[in-house]
């Protein structure tokens, strides 16, 4: 049992849109032996650049649900990872799916950097000391200079870099990578036609093999590679488990070239499932019984069915079909007789899940993301953020008979997490709150075709939003009165100031010093 959960590895890509996160799946999957998979990944990614596309790919849901989460054995461990949708109006959903991770992939393009996006996620991770490793990708072209594409990362995202290898030559004139702790060379070949890449190798950098290998280059190239073993940290694994320090590969996805290597080590050495908490103690991920919390919920994969799926990571004990749990927040004990499991090679279906594992429940509108399943203890996993919204719309009916299709549409959708309801104490709005505009298109589309209801999002007078709080039921109640025309109440029944500006805001925080104003609501 400890040993079933010892070997997972539970983690997520993070970069910015185009540095390769995609490609470097596709050969991930190659290594775990999910080669059938390899055109699924890329056929999804095309999402990201306008909505007609995402709908489209969103009518083949039953690809995207698969692929959500993709797991391959490699090298006698079990890796589970966890896609993050592209589209930087999904970031919450990415946000939210890094809460399910032991440990993140950083993903940069070497002429390009540190971007904005990978900032942000960084951002995220580190609310959680999540360890990164990283993967200076596309070497096959010609990049900025190694050490300070390193100083960068260090500079900019705050985590000190520990390079493992290191590039020979960049674009045109890429040889190989050299290993560091090796101390062995890979020559650089491309691998055609999705191979897994050929390896030839140099063992010692100082061999006379290295040296003709290296020609003219050879005694520079020694130089550059004892500076950089000089200017950088030994590798840590503490600073690393703590998100204190990355250890940095390079390569180039494309090529399948350093794949390997960073796959190899990153087996070894990214943690395993860890302990988490919960309103009531720590829960052990080698306890035998079952606990695991939702943190996704993805609705109508099939039109047909109407079904939603929970995504239900598992912290500790074992998944059997069958077998009997609680769904703690409305305190009802459901049999689940079976579940989505998501093994990428289709030759393997995995009956069992284990701490690490991610598995899918159906749902008939009851889950929600943030919810604790157990065998029976009361226990709810904390620390799964709804993060406050930046837009707002109000939706505006053609035909006001559809009502109920509507309230009904929006509940399910919201359910999904990219967007939020509000419900105003004072009228009878709906007030749909997204990260990005893409998301009310989204949501217009999939109303219609997936409700049958026609619906506009129209333009209101709302800035921000900010989740309240009080340990004091009395002066909740006193400020519910007070604040009433700018409180709405959002889709699991939390209380929720609107504000139409920001002064508003700031106001209201200054006549309220009794309550809390959170931009963020943690899911309990
Ligand atoms: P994502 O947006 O992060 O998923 O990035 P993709 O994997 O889709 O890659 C974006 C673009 O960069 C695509 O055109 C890829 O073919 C290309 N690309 C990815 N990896 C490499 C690489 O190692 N070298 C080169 N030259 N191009 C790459």
């Amino acid at each position: 049992m400890s040993q079933q959960y010892q070997r997972r590895r539970t983690f997520a890509i993070i970069s910015h849109p185009d540095a390769g996160k995609t490609t470097l799946t596709e050969k991930l999957l190659l290594f775990g032996g999910a080669i059938q998979l390899a055109g699924t990944v890329k056929g999804r990614k095309s999402a990201r650049h306008a909505t007609s596309d995402w709908m489209a790919m969103e009518k083949e849901r039953g690809i995207s649900v698969t692929s959500s989460v993709m797991q391959f054995p490699f090298d006698d461990h079990i890796v589970n990872l966890l896609d993050t949708p592209g589209h930087a109006d999904f970031s919450e959903d990415t946000y939210r799916t890094l809460t399910a991770v032991d440990s993140a992939m950083m993903v940069i393009d070497c002429a390009k950097g540190v971007e904005e996006r990978t900032i942000k996620l960084m951002e995220v991770c580190r609310l959680r000391d999540t360890p990164i490793y990283t993967f200076i990708n596309k070497l096959d072209r010609e990049g900025r200079d190694p050490m300070e594409l390193m100083d960068e990362v260090e500079r900019v995202l705050g985590i000190q870099c520990t390079p493992v290898t290191w590039p020979i030559g960049m674009g045109k004139r890429l040889k190989g990578i050299y290993h560091l702790l090796e101390d062995r060379i890979y020559i650089y070949e491309e691998a055609k036609g999705g191979a897994r890449g050929v390896h030839r190798s140099i063992d010692g950098l100082a061999s006379p093999e290295a040296r003709e290998f290296l020609g003219d280059d050879a005694d520079d190239y020694a130089d550059e590679v004892e500076l950089v073993r000089e200017a950088s940290p030994a590798f840590d694994l503490d600073a690393y488990l703590s998100g204190r320090l990355t250890p940095v590969f390079f390569g180039s996805a494309i090529a399948n070239f350093g794949v390997q290597e960073l796959l190899e080590s990153f087996v070894r050495t990214a943690p395993a499932p860890r302990p988490a908490n919960t309103t009531v103690r720590e829960v052990d991920p080698g306890e035998e019984k079952l606990t695991g919390f939702v943190f996704k919920v993805q609705a109508n994969m099939d039109p047909a069915h109407r079904d939603r799926v929970a995504f239900m990571r598992i912290c500790s004990g074992q998944f059997r079909p069958g077998m009997k749990l609680r769904h703690v927040r409305i305190g009802k004990d459901v049999k689940i007789s079976k579940a989505l499991t998501f093994m990428a090679s289709e030759r393997e279906q995995a009956e069992e899940a284990w701490a690490g594992d991610i598995i899918g429940l159906h749902n008939h509108g009851t889950i929600r993301i943030g919810d604790t399943f157990t065998e029976g203890e009361e226990l709810q996993f904390t620390g799964i953020p709804n993060f406050a919204p930046e837009l707002f719309r109000r939706a505006v009916l053609a035909d006001p008979l559809r009502m109920k299709q509507l309230q009904k549409g929006l509940d399910q959708l919201c359910e999904e997490g990219a967007t939020q309801l509000f419900r105003p104490l004072r009228n009878n709005d709906l007030i749909l709150g997204a990260v990005g505009q893409l998301q009310f298109d989204v949501v217009a589309e999939r109303l219609r075709t997936e409700y049958g209801v026609d619906c506009k999002f129209e333009a209101i007078n709302v800035a921000t939003a900010r989740w309240t709080y009080s340990e004091d039921e009395r002066e909740l109640e006193r400020f519910r009165r007070r604040a009433e025309d700018n409180l709405a109440i959002d889709h699991s029944g939390a209380l929720v100031y609107i504000a139409p500006t920001r002064v508003n805001l700031d106001l209201a925080m200054e006549r309220n010093p009794e309550i809390e104003f959170r931009a963020t609501r943690d899911h309990l």
